[in-house]
């Protein structure tokens, strides 16, 4: 059986430990170190108060520059960069502050285990996230993206669409909210993920490439692309519910959506055959639905890509998971 309270038990190396902690523990040492010092062995009485001394100069210390910290500090494991996701761990229930920066926050809450996912965007710089006086600051490089120019493209690219267009775009968007909205326990991701397609396939656009059209930038491409013949099989990453599987989206065609726990979602586009329902819960390596190019797709493929709440993450990331 799979116990994923087990397997973050034992993740054997925290990203980064509690500052404040290696703080404290630094001005216990070099008290201790002064003591030695200051006390040979043959005078006890100096000794004692040498170590009155110290203790009282600890204290002072704790008062005044160590703040009050939680019962559990926060422990991190995982792929820290930009795109990727970190797993941490705190008190169950823990009301967590997740920050860009000091004035660029929210809260999440830890699960019953006290984990708790944490996501960085394409172009987050600086991240860190806190709970009872422990901090966890992670500093993200920048990543070299994909450019991919297109010139000479006619003007008008802009697309007008009829009413009945209009219904079905905005039926979609009204599904892909309530899929995107899905929060399951952690009970899918803790190995990390298999590529969705075990067959040779193409790669032909890696995450966060950044188009250029007529000169001008657009938003990003946030999926993998992976060309291979239509009826490809592709199967599940890993373990997790169906949030949503429909045919029938006006930009992706078919559009599957697996929530892997707490709202990461991994998200299939473009399928030509759909063999998962809403609700349904997939295994690591279960076919879900084959290669197709429905929607606004210009050949087979299937584009691959990855959210935890409201960021992009790099799903290929996630196959370099430590299988520790
Ligand atoms: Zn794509």
């Amino acid at each position: 059986m799979r116990v994923w309270a087990l397997g973050v038990a034992l993740l054997a190396f925290p990203l980064v430990a509690c500052a404040e902690s290696v703080e404290s523990q630094t001005v216990k040492q070099t008290d201790t170190a002064r003591l030695q010092e200051a006390a040979p062995s043959h005078n006890h009485v100096a000794a004692h108060e040498t170590l009155l001394e110290a203790e009282k100069h600890q204290e002072t210390n704790s008062a005044t520059t160590i703040p009050k910290m939680g019962p559990v500090p926060i422990t991190c494991y995982g792929i820290a960069e930009q795109g990727g996701l970190v797993v941490c761990r705190t008190e169950p229930n823990a009301q967590v502050k997740i920050a860009r920066a000091e004035d660029d926050f929210y809260f999440e809450t830890s699960d019953e285990n006290g984990i708790l996912f944490v996501g960085f965007d394409r172009d987050e710089a600086t991240n860190f996230i806190e709970h009872a006086g422990n901090r966890v600051t992670f500093e993200l490089k920048p990543r070299d993206y994909d450019t991919s120019r297109i010139d000479g493209l006619p003007k008008n690219m802009v697309n007008e669409y009829t009413p009945e267009e209009l219904k079905r775009i905005r039926a979609a968007s009204a599904k892909k909210k309530i899929g995107f909205a899905s929060r399951v326990q952690p009970v899918g991701f803790k190995d990390g993920f298999i590529y969705p397609i075990q067959e040779d396939y193409i790669k032909t656009t890696n995450f966060g490439a950044q188009r250029i059209l007529n000169g001008v930038p657009k938003k990003p491409h946030y999926g993998v692309d992976l060309a291979a013949p239509k009826g490809t099989p592709i199967v599940a990453p890993a373990d997790g519910i169906v949030s949503l599987a429909s045919e029938d989206m006006y930009f992706e065609g078919a559009l599957i959506l697996i929530d892997h726990g707490q709202g990461l979602i991994s998200y299939y586009l473009h399928m030509d055959d759909v063999m998962v329902e809403d609700g349904q819960a997939v295994k690591q390596g279960e076919q879900i639905a084959t290669v197709g190019s429905k929607g606004r797709s210009t050949g087979p493929h299937l584009c691959w890509r990855l959210k935890w709440r409201n960021r992009n993450l790099d799903p290929e990331l996630l196959t370099q998971w430590s299988q520790d």
